[in-house]
Formats: structure tokens, C-alpha cells, sequence
């Protein structure tokens, strides 16, 4: 059994194992997300973490982070670029987190703009995957080969998206989005469910929205041959 779980890597890393899908039976998507922080030398300019377009925390300590990152600071973040597969840190980046910082608390984006004139800004950059309908793909992949000869010799026969073909032993766990926290845990037990031929307390209609093979059933269902 193998589960791949390298998300936006996900696909390539299926097509190096020799699985044949079509890109667009697999349509992942990157979208770049950049943080801002500095070390906190005084007071936090809030009480509590502030939320609208990106999140504001005014103080974070950890003695426990990588040596590069100072043990006690303030963040902002993060942004949202769609089709961005870079890592790297931008100016841009900074910028568009210190508009959004500035209608939340004005004298933190202050203090955001500052600290990049003075060269103490840093920053972090990676790369959520986001499938195109924005859920999660969680399950068994799909053998599209089997799926398309199916639909061949049996003149306009497609098996429901449940009974879709599987390429066996293989399962997939990625586009989490922006919501890993949240759905990692629920998607990886429903795999897990699945793996041992269990059964799994959930609604079909959710267990079918986030299928992997639901992209590859969707146009084998709209091919004409
Ligand atoms: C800036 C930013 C802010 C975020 N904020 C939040 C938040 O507040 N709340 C929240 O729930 N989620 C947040 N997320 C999203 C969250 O990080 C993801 O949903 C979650 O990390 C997805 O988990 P994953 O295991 O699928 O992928 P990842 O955590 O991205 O792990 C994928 C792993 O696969 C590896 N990999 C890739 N390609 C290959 C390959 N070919 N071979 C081997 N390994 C490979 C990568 O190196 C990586 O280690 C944020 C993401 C970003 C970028």
C-alpha cells in the first residue's frame, strides 16, 4: 500500500511511479502564501491575535524554533496568489501583507513597514495545493486507462464514480488548501477506512467530493467515445 501525500509534488510524484493520468484527471493547483514577522523588542500592539484578510499575531514565544527565527515575535499573514509555485520571500509579498495589516491595526503595519526600511523584516514563503473545485483529494487513484476501456467496449457504459477502476494499492491525500488543520485528520482516516476494508461513519455525497478519481470520472462521463 502506498499513500502519496506530497501535495502540489503529488502529481508529478504519481506520474514518476509510472500511474498514466492525464493532467487535468488531476487538476492541482499552487497557491503562494507569504508570511511577514520580525523579532517583538517591545510591547505587542495587541491583545489578541486580529483576523480580516490574513492573520495578525502580535506576539509569539518560542524558544523551541529554528535558530534563524528570533524566539520571540510578531507575524502577519499570510497572502494568496493563485497558479504561484515560488518560494521565495518578496517585497510584494511584505507589501500586500502590510495593506491588509493596515485595516486591522494601523500602527502594526506601521511598525511592518518600518522594520522592512531597516532590513529587520523576514519572512516565509510556501506553497498551499488547492485542487480546481477547491476540495480535498482523498482516496483511492483512479486507473483512467481501465476507466476509458471500460466506457470503450461497453458503448456509452460508465460505472459510478464509487465503482470507478482503482490502480490497486495506491491511495492519494493532498489539496488540503488552506485547511490542512482542519481536514487532515478527518480525509486521513477515511483512507485509512478504506485501506483495511472498513467501514466509515460518513456521508456518501462527502466521501464522493473528495474521491481523486472524481476529475477522471467527470470526463470519461462527458467523452463521446
Ligand atoms: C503560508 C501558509 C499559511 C497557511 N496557514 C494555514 C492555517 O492557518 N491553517 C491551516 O489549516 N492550514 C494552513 N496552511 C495550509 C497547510 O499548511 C496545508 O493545508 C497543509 O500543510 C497540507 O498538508 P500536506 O501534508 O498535504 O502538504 P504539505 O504540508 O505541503 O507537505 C507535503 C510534503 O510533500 C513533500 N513533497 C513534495 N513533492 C515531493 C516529491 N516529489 N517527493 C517527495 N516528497 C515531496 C514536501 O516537501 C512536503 O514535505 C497554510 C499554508 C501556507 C503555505
Amino acid at each position: 500500500m502506498v499513500v502519496v501525500c506530497a501535495a502540489f509534488g503529488s502529481a508529478s510524484l504519481l506520474s514518476g511511479t509510472g500511474v498514466a493520468l492525464p493532467t487535468n484527471a488531476l487538476p492541482l493547483r499552487p497557491v503562494k502564501g507569504q508570511m511577514s514577522l520580525a523579532e517583538l523588542s517591545g510591547e505587542a500592539l495587541a491583545d489578541w491575535p486580529q483576523r480580516d484578510n490574513g492573520v495578525y499575531v502580535p506576539q509569539y514565544e518560542d524558544s523551541g524554533l529554528a535558530p534563524r527565527w528570533p524566539s520571540r515575535i510578531w507575524a502577519m499573514g499570510s497572502t494568496y496568489v493563485r497558479g504561484d509555485a515560488s518560494t521565495d520571500v518578496t517585497d510584494d509579498g511584505h507589501q500586500r501583507n502590510a495593506q491588509s495589516l493596515e485595516a486591522m491595526n494601523p500602527q502594526a503595519a506601521e511598525r511592518l513597514r518600518e522594520s522592512a526600511g531597516s532590513q529587520r523584516l523576514l519572512g516565509w514563503a510556501e506553497v498551499r495545493c488547492a485542487s480546481l473545485d477547491r476540495l480535498p483529494l482523498a482516496g483511492a487513484v483512479p486507473d483512467n486507462s481501465a476507466l476509458l476501456q471500460l466506457k470503450g467496449t461497453r458503448r456509452r457504459y460508465l460505472p459510478s464514480l464509487a465503482d470507478t477502476p482503482r490502480e490497486p494499492g495506491l491511495y492519494m491525500l493532498s489539496a488540503l488548501g488552506s485547511r490542512g488543520i482542519t481536514l487532515a485528520h478527518w480525509c486521513a482516516r477515511l483512507i485509512a477506512s478504506q485501506i483495511q476494508g472498513e467501514s466509515f461513519d460518513a456521508d456518501p455525497d462527502l466521501v464522493a467530493a473528495v474521491d481523486p478519481a472524481r476529475f477522471a470520472w467527470r470526463q470519461a462521463r462527458r467523452s463521446s467515445t
